[in-house]
């Protein structure tokens, strides 16, 4: 094999626990078996990013986070297929494809996905990314590392979408579009009719709020504690808003939804929320967990209650989302106005991703974009 080549990048670097990122110069191998070089024109930032940089889960820093950038492919190896260079791509979470979930057909729950998602580099433990002088940046993030204006991917972490879409705003398809959508849609599979509850109304889940609305919900209550997150939810298909800080909210929630919600979506990563939520699940009824706390958090519920109601905890990775079916699928709704995702999104240049970082976190942004294309 011939040695690779390097090209000149900008990333966002998170050099310590909490750090801001810093945007800095950066080089980034060429693509070789079935990898894809992508120019990132945009990514959006998760909650996720922003757990990661505050070190909840073990990822190794240095490190160049962002999973959720959408592009153009520049370069793709040898053995890809199904890309070529300027197709336009969403970029998403990485599996194996040989594992017995993968081949399943569950993708998200690959048996190698906290190592290939988190673990800081590629499958033969070394790094695309370096410094100029040569010092090694974690990456492979989501098999991806899109907090800078080129990425590299896998053919089975890119998925090309139809060129009249518009690709700046696509790249939250890739995470927490999907994760919300997908949990409502092929998780709990809320049935028409039915009352779905949802504790946390971000990015996560409003997109579930929306997914809901698609399913035919009958009743949806939106829980949080930031009133315009609540108004949105809303505005985007909630019946009902609720603020957690309120006292009874639980039985406010089972009075809405005579006797208990059927379906319950966990957003917040807080494990008081999730006692709340279960208490406020009517016979049968299933929450499902989404949201991220730190390694070893643990959750208290009254067991009676979820054995004798017939109550169902699941914990939900990506929606269950097969992104090569479901990210197109969201595009395609999104096109006919019928996925309105993009009332969550504000876009920032790059240059201010620490602004993007502190107006998320502080309830102002709900699905911040970065800008990238363009930034020297
Ligand atoms: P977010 O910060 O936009 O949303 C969390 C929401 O919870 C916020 O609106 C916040 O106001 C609300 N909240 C906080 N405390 C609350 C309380 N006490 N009562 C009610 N609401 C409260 O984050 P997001 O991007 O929507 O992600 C949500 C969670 O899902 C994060 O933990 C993220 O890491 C995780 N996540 C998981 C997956 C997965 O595959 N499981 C994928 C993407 C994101």
């Amino acid at each position: 094999m011939s040695k690779p080549a390097f090209r000149d990048i900008v990333a966002a670097v998170t050099r310590s626990k909490g750090a801001p990122f810093t945007l800095e110069p950066a080089r980034l191998r060429a693509p070789v078996n079935d990898e894809v070089r992508v120019r990132i024109v945009a990514t959006g930032m998760c909650h996720t990013d922003l757990i990661i940089r505050d070190q909840y889960y073990p990822m190794p820093l240095p490190a160049v986070l962002g999973h959720e950038g959408a592009g153009v492919v520049e370069a793709v190896g040898p053995e890809v297929r199904s890309l070529s260079p300027g197709d336009h791509v969403v970029l998403t979470y990485g599996h194996c494809g040989h594992c017995l979930s993968c081949c399943a057909g569950h993708t998200s729950y690959c048996t190698d996905f906290f190592r290939r998602n988190f673990g800081g580099s590629g499958e033969d433990g070394q790094v695309a990314i370096t410094t100029p002088d040569g010092a090694l940046l974690h990456d492979h993030f989501f098999a991806q590392s899109s907090f800078a204006t080129y990425a590299l991917s896998r053919e089975s972490s890119a998925i090309k979408v139809p060129k009249a879409a518009p690709l700046s705003l696509l790249g939250p398809l890739g995470c927490g579009i999907q994760t919300g959508a997908g949990a409502v849609i092929h998780s709990l599979k809320v049935t028409p009719g039915s009352r779905f509850l949802v504790l946390g109304a971000g990015a996560v889940g409003i997109s579930a709020v929306l997914a809901a609305r698609l399913a035919g919900a009958g009743t949806i209550v939106a829980v949080d504690v930031v009133p315009t997150r609540l108004a949105l939810a809303c505005e985007l298909g909630a019946t009902h808003a609720i603020d957690s800080r309120e006292p009874g909210w639980v039985e406010a929630v089972r009075d809405i939804t005579g006797g208990g919600a059927d379906f319950a979506l966990e957003s917040t990563g807080r494990p008081a929320i999730l006692a709340q939520g279960v208490a406020a699940l009517g016979p049968r009824g299933v929450l499902g967990v989404v949201g991220a706390s730190p390694q070893g958090t643990q959750a208290a519920f009254d067991l009676n209650d979820l054995m004798i109601a017939g109550k169902r905890i699941q914990g939900i990775c990506e929606g269950d989302s097969v992104p090569r079916k479901f990210i197109p699928e969201l595009v395609e709704l999104h096109m006919q106005g019928r996925f309105a995702f993009d009332r969550l999104v504000t876009f920032y240049p790059f240059a201010d991703i620490n602004r993007a970082a502190a107006d998320s976190e502080a309830g102002l942004t709900l699905k911040p974009v970065l800008l990238v294309d363009g930034h020297a």
